[in-house]
């Protein structure tokens, strides 16, 4: 088995897990009912981990690839209030100065 992905954010796994599912693959969750013990353990232990087998991992690799170069874009910090705002976002939500400056 290998690690395919693990994160934090629980939401943006399941949207990996399912993914590489749907295409056929097994996967494998690990840490699933950690989060309840977060203040027990090192924060990365309680992330849950999606694994395949070695055989589908370059596969699987290449499926999630498409999530993230549309999701994944880094955001950016507005120069002018210091908020964070979406890649997505031109302007910055908070004060609509321009990324472009
Ligand atoms: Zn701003």
């Amino acid at each position: 088995m290998k690690l395919l992905y693990t994160n934090e954010n629980r939401l943006l796994v399941n949207n990996v897990l399912n993914l590489v599912e749907n295409a056929g693959i097994t996967i494998s969750l690990k840490n699933e009912f950690a989060g309840g013990a977060a203040g027990l353990l090192v924060p990365h232990e309680t992330w849950l981990e999606v694994w395949v087998e070695d055989t589908d991992y370059d596969r699987a690799k290449i499926i999630i690839q498409s999530l993230f170069n549309t999701e994944q874009q880094p955001g950016w910090v507005c120069n002018q209030c210091s908020e964070y705002n979406d890649a997505s976002f031109d302007y910055c939500w908070n004060c609509q100065y321009s990324s472009d400056q």
